[in-house]
């Protein structure tokens, strides 16, 4: 079902006035992980301001450690739909488990993270709901697995799944992953499904994520995920990959020119 061989046209996943895979380059922005209303509205209207069109936020995370902060839950989501109102973006965040489905209700778009790109159960719940789901490709899976992941939303009725390419483990420890550009052009051949590039975790170093967003967006990728924090020293989570404030904006400018000459 994903693949284009059989349905040569693009699929348009539409949240609301925002559109993946019309041909545009579509922007999600936000932090890793939302920690608190004020850091959250911060980013929202910075990110906002500078061409954002989606605002991104962890409310709970499959953090490494479990002695690290693991998101505010119920309550990360109440600031990210209040955060989304204001703005006017539409929202992302990331759901781990087939119980919390209810709580993502009112969450325009769901993400599954790479590490629950297997989560077979999971990906059959969400495939059971008209509700976008971005899915994200595991650290350690490879294009073919991922394709077949988003077989199991497809199958089960769900038609608004869009990829994520998100990096992989190498052999190479100066990057917290490899981001893997040969994906873009190759998941565009082989799916109709839009797909989006997050440089973050692919680099795992903020001063690499601009360069390689611009790569991405060469590449033909139809969106870009991006962690913006306004005080990324600070952050409770992922800080070393995220962008400041004036990052982003710059970021922005780059993508849009990269956008008009692909
Ligand atoms: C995230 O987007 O914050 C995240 C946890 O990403 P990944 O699932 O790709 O590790
Ligand atoms: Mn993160």
């Amino acid at each position: 079902l994903a693949s284009r061989k059989k349905h040569p046209q693009n699929t348009i996943v539409n949240i609301g006035k925002v559109h993946f895979g019309d041909g545009n380059l579509t922007a999600i922005a936000g932090p890793c992980t939302i920690e608190s209303k004020e850091q959250l509205f911060a980013i929202a209207e910075a990110v906002k301001a500078s061409g954002a069109d989606l605002l991104r936020g962890g409310a709970y995370k499959p953090r490494t450690s479990p002695y690290t902060f693991r998101g505010l839950g119920p309550k990360g989501l109440e600031y990210l739909l209040e955060a989304g109102q204001k703005t006017g973006l539409p929202v992302v965040s990331e759901i781990m488990e087939i119980a919390d489905i209810p709580l993502f209700k009112d969450v325009d778009l769901i993400q599954v993270g790479a590490k629950n790109m297997q989560n077979y159960p999971l990906l059959e719940a969400l495939g059971k709901l008209d509700k976008p789901v971005l899915l994200k490709r595991g650290s350690g899976n490879t294009i073919e697995e991922l394709l077949y992941s988003a077989e199991y939303i497809l199958s089960n009725g769900n038609p608004n799944v869009i990829l994520c390419e998100r990096g992989i483990r190498t052999f190479e420890p100066m990057t917290r992953n490899t981001f893997d550009i040969n994906a873009i052009p190759l998941l565009k051949e082989l799916s109709h499904l839009p797909v989006v590039a997050d440089p973050s975790h692919g680099t795992g170093i903020s001063s690499i994520v601009t360069p390689v967003t611009h790569a991405a967006i060469a590449s033909g990728c139809d969106g870009i995920m991006v962690e913006v924090h306004n005080d990324p020293a600070c952050a409770l989570c992922d800080g070393q990959q995220a962008v400041d404030l004036n990052g982003f904006a710059q970021l922005m400018l780059g993508a849009r020119e990269y956008e008009k000459i692909r």
